[in-house]
């Protein structure tokens, strides 16, 4: 008997949420939820994963059975199922869905989409697990934000203090979705600093750090161009930076002009090759040639599938908050072991 793990939402996060849960063995899916019947359904009971409704509505669960799903209720009685529940709904629908858990007396994760503010915690495996231990409910950072929180942290750890100025090259939509732009524009977010440096330090607040961010029309990843002031007296180099990068769970380094991946496009490719379902890619690329220390001033840039690197830090926010494991580094060893097992690679 493993934890039991509810999904609030089964979309582009929830299903891979839902399959890394599947593939923990101290983890039990009890359900998954849709507002309505669609073709994620489909996917769902193929995978065996049980279906509840988003809703209590008798008429909207009874849409899913009329529609030829087996829907096994709405959402209070999947949280009586669960011991937690991560919250997958389309960012903003937080407030509404925080008072259910809350009603339910259950544990909860929220994304990204929503404020640190809802939660009064937020999630990165590397940055603060021992924050999140045995606590109620917390946020698991966006996907850039995670991605700063992976090479920025090792980072401070081996300097002792940062400040950092990035841009974010944002995609302009996922790839499952047509309702997004721009699609022949660089549109920049006037909002200054954007909202991702600064929640770094959310769960990082010894990171000084401010970004700015551009929407460009492609699909598959984010970048970043990084530019990290190290304090004096530092001790490291631009090798030292990368092997310590190499030996950190959850990135991968690679030179770009010896082994031809010089864009995103040919990342996601890599990413395809490794075999996890949807071409996932749960790992921040950092490009090796394009990593420079000039004096104390750090120059890399890193790629980012937005889809998926949040996915195995979900399942680590799951064990902190369950109190189960202790040590991020021996959560995050066995999370990524039980999803290279499940994939067969
Ligand atoms: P999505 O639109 O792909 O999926 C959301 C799912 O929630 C859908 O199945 C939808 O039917 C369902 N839903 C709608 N209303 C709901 C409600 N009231 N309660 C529960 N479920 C409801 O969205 P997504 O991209 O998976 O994003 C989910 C969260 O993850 C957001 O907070 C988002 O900001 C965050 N996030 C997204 C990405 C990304 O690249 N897509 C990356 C990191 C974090």
């Amino acid at each position: 008997m493993g934890i039991k793990v509810a999904i609030n939402g089964y979309g582009t996060i929830g299903k891979r949420v839902a399959d890394a849960v599947d593939a923990q063995d101290d983890m039990e899916l009890v359900g998954v939820t849709k507002t309505s019947p669609s073709f994620g359904c489909e996917l769902a009971q193929r995978k065996g994963f049980p279906l509840f409704c988003t809703e209590d509505s008798k008429a909207r669960i009874a849409a899913f059975v009329g529609s030829g799903y087996e829907c096994h209720g709405g959402l209070s009685e999947l949280l009586e199922l669960a011991d937690i529940v991560v919250d997958c709904s389309p960012g903003k629908y937080g407030n509404e869905n925080l008072q259910k858990y809350k009603d339910a007396g259950k544990k909860y994760i929220f994304q990204g989409g929503e404020k640190h503010t809802l939660t009064g915690q937020s999630f990165s495996s590397s940055a603060n697990f021992s924050a999140n231990i045995g606590i109620t409910g917390t946020r698991v950072v966006s996907c850039n934000t995670t991605g700063l929180s992976r090479t920025l942290v090792p980072l401070f750890e081996a300097c002792g203090s940062l400040k950092v100025e990035c841009t974010m090259i944002r995609r302009a939509a996922d790839p499952g979705d047509s309702s997004k732009g721009p699609i022949n524009a660089i549109k920049p977010v006037l909002q200054v600093p954007s909202h991702h440096g600064p929640d770094v330090m959310t769960v990082k607040p010894e990171i000084e750090i401010n970004s700015l961010a551009v929407a460009v029309p492609t699909t598959i990843m984010h970048v970043h161009s990084i530019i990290a002031d190290l304090p004096e007296g530092h001790g490291m180099t631009t090798e030292s930076v990368i092997q310590m990068w190499k030996e950190t769970p959850r990135v991968i380094v690679m030179s770009g002009e010896e082994n031809r991946i010089t864009t995103t496009a040919e990342v996601m490719e890599m990413a395809r090759d490794i075999g996890r379902k949807w071409g996932d890619l749960h790992e921040i690329f950092v490009w090796e040639d394009g990593v420079s220390l000039q004096g104390d001033r750090l120059y890399y840039f890193q790629a980012i599938h937005q889809e998926s690197d949040v996915i195995p830090e979900n399942v680590d926010a799951i064990r902190a908050l369950m109190g189960t494991e202790s040590d991020w580094r021996a959560s995050v060893a066995k999370t990524d072991a039980a999803i290279k097992a499940y994939y067969g690679i």
